[in-house]
């Protein structure tokens, strides 16, 4: 295919131009288109719900044996792992992130296929214990169609979170993939053809959230929903679903405090401490955005911590030494320079970066430098909202009582991290803590197999884990009589 040529989006299992308005994907790292596609209309939409529900009745997907399924699911990831280079430099134009970043989402989204075709073909249903003269089971059985909205962050990693579980569930999924990044979802649907599931049981519809994502969770044959995106969408989404009694999971926004205590090992702190906020740039919802350092440390750590962070490689995100590539969009980059003059116009003051960088690719795409913002209050804006780029706000504390109490005054309550010598110290701060997620002496690390999710504005249920997969089925129970005689209320006698 050229690249003017309109690629074809996957809508109940057939590929065809979508009838909404052409636009492109463009790489971020020079604003030049990537590839051409029609958005999907809302006549798109309706399509690929009912042929996600046809499909859903009529494939038989729902009634295979588990061990079927994961069979597919495990095809999935072999494929993935296959097209692996293909997908992550793919993945580095549509979103702009560095090619080791992207190499290491497709993996992610492999290693979610395979987890949760285990955790198909090994999901227990259980015999409860007996209060009578009956048998009782819990069982679970799929939902029918689910809506997977995901943001552009971490294409296909997102992506494959939701749809590994949802198809392990024996259900059908449509996904609405961030309106400019849409090129791996695209993929990943082709991929499940290939591997053999049944046509119609994924769907992909590019374009506009505000109209798609949002007749998609209205739809009622959309039985679930799983989202990942900002906090303002996901109340909206909360909204609709509670009307329709739907079930959702929202994986949403944050604002995460990293703590360096006094007692901290220094070189894993200032390591874990960048890594945590300028990997990928900050466009992470995990990225440990507040930084609280113990007053007699503040200032040896934050010139150490600048220093390290003055020397990050930004630039071409195809350079395998490269650290952080460009924002995702020019108007992004422009919310991320209004934070940071709203920092200074509160009476911060920069430490490092907040210029924009030039020459060479940085005139082209929307790059950013590592920036740290100091002098500032915990309940001021740029402390409380989530910018979602390559800015670090640093705050000394004098003392536990008050840093756990800066700590968790935020209405974001996704991650933090703690940076300490004393294991006793951390597990008691570890537990303080208001988040979904608390690393100890290491930071923005993963497991498939260990719960995600936020509390507060961060979110609402949990992806990943073994049961992650339960999320997408609903729960019933079984009861079987194994009474001799008639029950005794009716009064009716055996053989009368
Ligand atoms: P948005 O909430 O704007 O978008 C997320 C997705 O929702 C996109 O596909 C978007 O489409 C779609 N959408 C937009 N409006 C609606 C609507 N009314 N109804 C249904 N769907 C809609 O977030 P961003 O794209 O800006 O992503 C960044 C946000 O995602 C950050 O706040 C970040 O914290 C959060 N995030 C959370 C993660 C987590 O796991 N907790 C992980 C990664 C990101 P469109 O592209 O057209 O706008």
């Amino acid at each position: 295919m050229t690249l003017e040529q309109t690629l074809p989006i996957c809508i109940a299992g057939t590929w065809r131009l979508g009838a909404g308005e052409r636009y492109a994907s463009c790489y971020p790292a020079t604003g030049e288109p990537v590839a051409w596609l029609n958005a999907a209309s809302l006549d798109d939409v309706e399509a690929a719900v009912q042929g996600a529900h046809h499909a859903f009745v009529h494939s038989g997907w729902a009634q295979r044996k588990p061990h079927e399924r994961a069979a597919v699911l495990y095809r999935i990831a072999e494929l993935i792992r296959q097209r692996a280079e293909e997908l992550a430099q793919l993945q580095r134009q549509d979103n702009g992130k560095p090619i080791n970043e992207t190499r290491a989402l497709v993996a992610s989204a492999a290693g979610t296929f395979q987890f949760f075709a285990a955790a198909c073909e090994t999901l227990e249903e259980t015999i409860t214990p007996s209060r009578g003269d009956f048998l009782s089971m819990s069982v679970y059985e799929p939902m029918g169609v689910v809506a997977a909205i995901t943001p552009w962050n971490s294409p296909i990693a997102s992506e494959a979170q939701k749809v590994a579980p949802a198809l392990a569930g024996g259900n059908a999924v449509v996904i609405k993939p961030a309106e400019i990044t849409p090129l791996l979802a695209l993929q990943l649907a082709q991929i499940c053809e290939d591997a053999g599931l049944p046509k119609g049981l994924i769907s992909v519809l590019p374009g506009k959230g505000s109209l798609l994502g949002d007749a998609l969770t209205r739809h009622p044959l959309v039985k679930r929903v799983s989202f990942t995106g900002g906090t303002r969408t996901g109340k909206h989404i909360a909204h609709i679903a509670a009307d329709k009694m739907m079930p959702v999971s929202l994986e949403l926004g944050g604002k995460s405090p990293t703590i360096v205590l006094d007692d901290a090992d220094l070189d894993h702190a200032v390591a874990g401490v960048l890594y945590g906020i300028f990997s990928s740039s900050g466009e992470a919802c995990i990225a440990g955005s507040r930084l609280f350092v113990a007053r007699a440390l503040y200032e040896p750590f934050m010139t150490r911590l600048s220093a390290a962070a003055a020397q990050l490689r930004v630039g071409d995100p195809a350079d395998e030494r490269t650290q952080m590539g460009p924002l995702i969009s020019a108007a992004h980059r422009e919310s991320v320079e209004r934070y940071v003059a709203l920092g200074l116009a509160e009476g911060g003051h920069l430490r490092l970066g907040g210029e924009r960088l030039s020459g060479g690719m940085f005139d082209q795409g929307y790059f950013y430098p590592p920036t740290i913002l100091e002098g500032l209050g915990n309940h001021q804006q740029v402390c409380q909202e989530e910018i979602f780029g390559p800015v670090l706000v640093a705050l000394p504390f004098d003392s536990e009582e008050q840093l756990i109490e800066q700590a968790n005054d935020s209405l974001y309550a996704l991650a933090a991290g703690i940076w300490s010598r004393d294991y006793k110290r951390a597990w008691a701060l570890g537990r303080k803590l208001q988040a979904g997620t608390v690393w100890i002496n290491t930071y923005k690390q993963f497991s498939i197999s260990t719960p995600f999710g936020g509390w507060r504005d961060s979110g609402l249920g949990r992806e990943k884990g073994r049961l992650g997969i339960l999320q997408y089925m609903e729960q019933k129970s079984l009861y079987w009589g194994m009474n001799q005689q008639p029950l005794a209320w009716a009064g009716v006698e055996a053989g009368q």
